[in-house]
């Protein structure tokens, strides 16, 4: 088993002031452009949740590659996004980061996809069944370490089980040494969520997230968690602090959205959106 180095706890003090203030002489060129990949039959609210996500943290452009033939071609509740097909996603202008997963399913066309983004030059963030068709490809496993830019995975207790073939016990009862191990095996900067996300360096430092509640146990919150790791990328965070601050943020703002009176029954991941943005913007 791998023995991981010092860990910390992840708090506001250690983000408050991650993300640099805005200039007044602005521009959305500033902000980065985030692709995200995904949203297959039956699955596009998962990208679209993503994608909103990444615009309410602050990314310049996001553009959704979905695989879905019928997906429509605009989100009419945020129009703000760029619905394209997934084979045309590599094509759109100077994206800077990628994020592959939300709602992406286990197709061939899944896997076809992931292999040209996996082999893209942009800080890329792994997620749902990206992580999972990783998990059943050597080939796949063997890319991602080579790659030369950063990249974060941020797999729940059984797609980290399935990364390094382990019973989701064995995750749940070791959560720092797997989230180290995959952290260290993959080169990658690594959230292994649930309550007290670990977050995992690929230098094997780790940190507990100190925030978060039960109202996060519902549909789509995982996806808005990539979606804010992308934005934060884009926006010219190293992946360390990118991961730091948006795991924070994520359970931060469940945790607003609670004192509000908001949840935790009944909590959706379009709430946590809104409350990710009011407390960037407070901090
Ligand atoms: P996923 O399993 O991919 O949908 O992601 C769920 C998200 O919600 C992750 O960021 C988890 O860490 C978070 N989450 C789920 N349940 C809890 C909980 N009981 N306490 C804190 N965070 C949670
Ligand atoms: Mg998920």
């Amino acid at each position: 088993m791998y023995h991981p180095a010092s860990g910390w706890l992840l708090d506001e003090h250690l983000v408050r002031g991650l993300l640099p203030p805005r200039p007044l002489n602005s521009h959305k060129g500033l902000f980065g452009s985030v692709g995200i990949l995904g949203g297959a039959a039956g699955m596009t609210g998962a990208a679209l949740l993503a994608g909103r996500a990444a615009l309410h943290v602050g990314a310049g452009r996001v553009y959704l590659g979905l695989l879905d033939d019928d997906a429509p071609a605009v989100d009419p509740l945020q129009p703000e996004l760029m619905l394209r097909p997934a084979g045309h996603l590599l094509d759109a202008p100077h994206l800077n980061v990628l994020v592959a997963g939300p709602g992406l399913g286990r197709s061939a066309a899944a896997v076809g996809y992931l292999q040209h983004v996996l082999a893209a030059d942009a800080p890329l963030v792994l997620d749902a069944d990206a992580l999972n068709l990783i998990a059943a490809s050597d080939a796949l496993k063997a890319r991602i370490a080579q790659r030369k830019a950063p990249t974060l995975m941020t797999p729940h207790p059984a797609e980290a089980a399935r990364l390094v073939g382990a019973s989701i016990g064995d995750v749940l009862c070791q959560r720092v040494e797997i989230a180290s191990l995959i952290a260290v095996r993959f080169n990658a900067f690594v959230a292994l969520k649930g309550v007290g996300t670990v977050c995992a360096m690929p230098n094997a430092t780790w940190f507990i997230n100190a925030s978060g509640n039960p109202g996060l146990a519902s549909p789509g919150t995982g996806d808005v968690l990539a979606g804010i790791l992308g934005a934060l990328l884009a926006q010219g965070l190293s992946p360390r602090d990118a991961l730091l601050l948006g795991v924070y943020l994520h359970g931060a703002a469940a945790d607003r959205l609670r004192e509000r009176g908001i949840g935790p029954v009944g909590m959706t991941a379009s709430e946590v959106i809104g409350a990710a943005r009011d407390l960037l913007n407070e901090w």
